[in-house]
């Protein structure tokens, strides 16, 4: 059986790295870019707790490193690096040859080099650390929000709630979908290079990982604005959660669904036209959604002018 230097030999390390040192010394070294910030992150899967027992090794590969790009992403950041520090219970190679292929597969899509991590024994869970870079002070933050900003979304929202209730049996997928719900779900595509070109026209931004209600809302306490009005009728919605929302009636999986890592992101009136052309030139589409007001809480207002009460909150832990 391999060890574990063997492992991380045929599974994690690769010639040709960019970074001063990569894998195989004590640490890693890097050389920051004149002139940029260093914006780092990490997120932890667990199986049992982010993803079922015996779940696809090469979509966690994926989906691990895609948590971790999307947070660079609400950042404006580019990202350059990852650390992978991963336990298991056994070192099952063909789990390690599909997990790695579909980590790689990401990694290099966006030129992001694996740079190091550690690898033990355990239950199965996966760390992955990410950093980038972003030009002195131009990072996105939570924190800039005004009252009359409008609020804006990326893509499309609750599709992967969606892809949980298909996975779940309780709804049905159909052929005439537009998007795969769970693809949305289990390999989400970070909006990396729209987080990048938002730097100067949002005023503050997320990423919608606990669901819309519950990001927007962390993003209005950090800004310290009191609310916000959201249109329903504005939501972005794929054609497969129009079907849902015909069968349902229920906005709850697009307004509080999980997973989505689409961005979050308030602006100013001026920036209106350059997000629009932002979201052409990355091919993600950018919607306005609503407001920031200066009325305590996030109000959902119905066509009509009637408020909307979702039955649902954001996902937490505990
Ligand atoms: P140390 O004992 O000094 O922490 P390790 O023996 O844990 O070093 O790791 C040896 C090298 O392999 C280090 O460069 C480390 O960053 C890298 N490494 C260990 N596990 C992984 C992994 N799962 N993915 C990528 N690199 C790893
Ligand atoms: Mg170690």
């Amino acid at each position: 059986m391999a060890g574990e230097f063997e492992l991380i030999e045929r599974y994690f390390r690769r010639a040709g790295g960019r970074a001063a040192v990569g894998i195989g010394d004590d640490a890693a070294v890097l050389i920051p870019p004149a002139g940029h910030e260093l914006v780092v992150t990490t997120d932890m899967l667990t199986e049992g707790v982010h993803f079922f027992a015996g779940a696809d090794p090469r979509l966690l590969g994926h989906k691990s490193l895609a948590v971790n790009l999307s947070d660079l992403a609400a950042m404006g950041a580019q990202p350059t690096w990852a650390t992978l520090s991963l336990s298991m219970p056994h070192p099952d190679e063909n789990w390690l040859a599909a997990y790695s292929s579909g980590l790689f597969g990401l990694l290099d899509a966006h030129g992001v080099e694996l740079i190091g991590g550690d690898t033990c024994r355990g239950p199965l869970c996966i760390v992955i650390q990410a950093g980038g870079w972003v030009e002195e002070g131009s990072a996105l933050l939570r924190n800039g929000a005004s009252v009359g900003d409008s609020v804006w979304v990326s893509g499309s929202l609750g599709d992967a709630a969606l892809g949980l209730m298909l996975e779940q049996g309780i709804w049905k997928a159909d052929g005439t979908d537009d998007v795969d719900p769970r693809r949305r779900l289990h390999a989400p595509e970070p909006r990396v290079g729209l987080g990048r070109a938002l730097r100067g026209l949002a005023s503050a931004a997320i990423d919608v990982s606990d669901g819309l209600l519950a990001d927007l809302g962390h993003l209005l306490k950090s800004s310290a604005t009191p609310g916000a009005d959201i249109e329903l009728e504005h939501l972005p919605l794929s054609a497969a959660y129009r079907r849902y929302l015909a069968e349902t009636a229920s906005w709850d999986a697009a307004l509080a669904g999980g997973e989505d890592y689409e961005l979050c992101f308030t602006a100013p009136d001026a920036s209106r036209e350059a997000i629009l052309e932002a979201g052409r030139q990355c091919r993600v589409p950018c919607t306005g959604i609503g407001t920031v007001t200066a009325e305590t809480g996030i109000r959902v207002v119905e066509p009509g002018g009637a408020i909307y009460r979702p039955r649902a909150a954001g996902f937490a832990h505990f």
